[in-house]
């Protein structure tokens, strides 16, 4: 898209011209059942809308998208950045689920944000841009005893695919004091051409240089290129945000370009209630779908001659193929499903990164995100961004830091957390899920990293004006999420009704080490916070409140307040069927002919990062292998 012309104010500029640019063709479902597709997608995240976009580059194939939510690519919720949040919890965007009660957390069941549109959960997510460590990523070629290159270096030319790093803003990094601390995104290898535009941010809270300098202090190494496959250190993260118009960059509105062409269909507010089989060399072929459009009874049938692809996200994927038939005979016989294929990894090794959160009330004068809580500031800031797109709305936090233990803790605590995190794994499970033989794979290699403290096992994100708390005051929050947790759960149906909400189980702090880590950065936040240069522009310790000391009373105080990272992972895992694998390295589903999965299930292992850089790569790397599939 160009600028905008200065005649316009933005906001309406920028609603006209994506009008022009970006429309997706009207197709009804009578029309898309008819239609003879060679691949079918299900759902429009990430993950469905980059493989979907690839496979139909060659106009002799047609690919069908089924997206169970809608379009909202010119709604200010979900473009503006400064509106991010907004939207979660909110059936119009968000599948709105919720754990089941979690008994390590104080049986709170804690929300599960998962995306319900087109554009998928990159149109609601806290929009932080990042590849993963080479380390972390090259397990996952050990796990698939070095099947089908899914390392770090393997991988980099699909990361490169994906991302335009937006480099002429690099430099723009106003009210800083010391901008060359900040400025820490060097990479040499940036993507030039992908769809999604990626930035830093243009403003800096006040607190965040005094943070960072503590950080250093404390010896955590400003990262000057966090994209190249060294995570470790503190850093200013790029954001999947357009800069040139100050808008988020999601997959809906990053694969606009596609929309046009005559041999791809996307049919919205379709939902996906199972998949069809023929019968073939293997037992069982993927052949199609069956959909029903929102708020309706009936049902249309729609056939894939190649393949289908699922791409519903953690928490959906799983449900698809337990409806459809696939996965633990036990867990389908008990909610009323005809088993098909006995794969009992579905659901199984579910992953997320729990986080915590410490927050302080800082000097009234700094300039933090908080200002906006003044009605007049937001009036301003509003129509800053109406304007010309830029402002504290077209800004959020950057701030991120990523360590391993010793970076943090003393040689006795590392220890400690090394000999619990043992006593875990031997115990052979947590809460009521017994440990797989994948789990302990992953296991093996979590313990060497811990040992040979290489890997990050944690995050401490830096956020201002994201607190509760409503006041005129300043606030910063110090959110800890564990990366590398030992605790396992799992998702599951437990009806034969598809459009109702599977099971989630994260288990969080169910096992010892977790709670112990949690702990433990609970007591970090506050050495760091009075200990520091961040002593000058704090007032006071606002949560855990003071008087909260004892080990017990933290970790009261984490179960209390524990939030999801919204980064499930595992559900699908890519792992040998032996393992507990559910898709071979080709992402083809074991067992079951015509079938792949591609989305953020089929992490064999959690990684310490923001997923969606690699959930788009994962896309474009699939491409390739159906490609190369149909010219085999
Ligand atoms: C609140 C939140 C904050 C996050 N913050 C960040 C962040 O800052 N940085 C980062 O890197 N990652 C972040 N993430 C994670 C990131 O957004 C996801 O990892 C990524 O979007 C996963 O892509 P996906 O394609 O696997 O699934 P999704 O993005 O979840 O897409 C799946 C799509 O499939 C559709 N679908 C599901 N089931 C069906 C069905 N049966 N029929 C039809 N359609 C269906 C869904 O409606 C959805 O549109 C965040 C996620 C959330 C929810």
């Amino acid at each position: 898209m160009p600028r905008f012309p200065a005649a316009l104010t933005f906001g309406v500029w920028f609603s006209v011209a994506l009008g022009q640019y970006c429309s997706l063709p009207d197709v009804n479902p009578e029309e898309f059942a008819a239609t003879n597709f060679d691949y079918l997608v299900v759902g429009a995240g990430p993950g469905g809308l980059t493989v979907a976009s690839r496979l139909s580059e060659d106009p002799n194939v047609a690919v069908g998208v089924l997206e169970a939510g809608g379009v909202h690519m010119i709604d200010e919720v979900i473009t503006v950045p400064g509106f991010s949040g907004q939207a979660l919890g909110d059936p119009k965007y968000d599948w709105a689920y919720s754990s089941v009660p979690q008994r390590f957390a104080n049986n709170r069941s804690i929300p599960s944000f998962r995306g319900r549109m087109l554009g998928g959960s990159s149109a609601i997510n806290g929009m932080a841009w990042g590849r993963p460590g080479a380390r972390e990523l090259d397990a996952w070629d050990q796990i698939n005893n070095g099947a089908g290159s899914w390392g770090f270096d393997a991988m980099l030319p699909y990361f490169l695919k994906t991302e335009t790093i937006q480099t002429e803003y690099i430099s723009f990094l106003p009210g800083l004091d010391n901008p060359e601390l900040l400025a820490s995104f060097h990479g040499q290898e940036n993507g030039t051409d992908g769809a999604v535009k990626a930035s830093l941010n243009t403003f800096i809270d006040e607190a965040v240089p005094p943070y960072v300098r503590a950080m250093n202090e404390f010896g955590v190494r400003t990262n000057q290129d966090p994209q190249s496959g060294n995570t470790t250190g503190v850093w200013n993260t790029l954001m999947a945000l357009d800069r040139d118009h100050g808008v988020r960059s999601e997959a809906g509105m990053a694969y606009c370009f596609a929309y046009g062409r005559p041999n791809l269909k996307i049919l919205t507010s379709a939902f996906v209630r199972k998949i069809v089989f023929s019968h073939g060399a293997k037992g069982y072929d993927a052949a199609g779908l069956v959909f029903s459009m929102n708020g309706s009874d009936s049902q249309f049938s729609v056939n894939a001659t190649r393949e289908v692809i699922v791409s519903g996200g953690s928490v959906n994927t799983p449900a698809l193929l337990e409806h459809s038939g696939i996965g633990d005979p036990e867990i389908l016989r008990a909610a009323g499903v005809e088993p098909l294929v006995d794969l009992p990894g579905v659901g199984a090794n579910l992953q997320e990164h729990p986080y915590v959160p410490s927050v302080f009330q800082l000097l009234p004068s700094l300039v933090t995100f908080d200002v906006l809580k003044n009605e007049t500031t937001m009036a301003e800031q509003k129509a800053i961004y109406d304007n010309n797109g830029t402002g504290l709305l077209a800004a959020t936090n950057p701030t991120l830091a990523f360590f391993t233990s010793r970076q943090i803790f003393s040689e006795n605590v590392t220890q400690s957390l090394l000999s619990t995190f043992d006593s875990d794994v031997q115990s052979g499970g947590v809460a009521d899920t017994r440990f797989t033989a994948l789990n302990k794979a992953q296991f093996a290699i979590q313990r060497r990293w811990l040992e040979e403290d290489v890997v990050v096992s944690a995050e401490m994100l830096h956020r201002g004006g994201d607190s509760e708390l409503k006041d005129n005051n300043r606030y910063m929050e110090l959110l800890t999420g564990l990366m590398q947790p030992v605790s396992r759960g799992y998702v599951h149906i437990n009806s034969s009704d598809p459009t109702g909400p599977p099971i989630i189980n994260p288990n969080y702090f169910a096992a010892s080490y977790d709670r112990q880590m949690v702990t433990e950065f609970l007591r970090f936040h506050r050495v760091l916070a009075a200990e520091s240069e961040l002593e000058g522009v704090i007032v006071k310790q606002i949560a855990p409140t003071v008087n909260i000391t004892s080990d017990e009373d933290l970790l009261n105080y984490a179960r209390d307040t524990v939030s999801a990272g919204a980064h499930i992972t595992g559900s699908a895992a890519m792992a040998p069927k032996e393992l507990g694998g559910v898709v071979d390295s080709k992402l083809r589903v074991h067992g079951v002919g015509r079938l792949r999965v591609v989305d953020c299930s089929i992490f064999p292992m959690q990684l310490a990062l923001h997923p969606q850089a690699l959930v788009y790569a994962i896309g474009e790397k699939a491409a390739d292998l159906i490609k190369a599939a149909r010219e085999a």
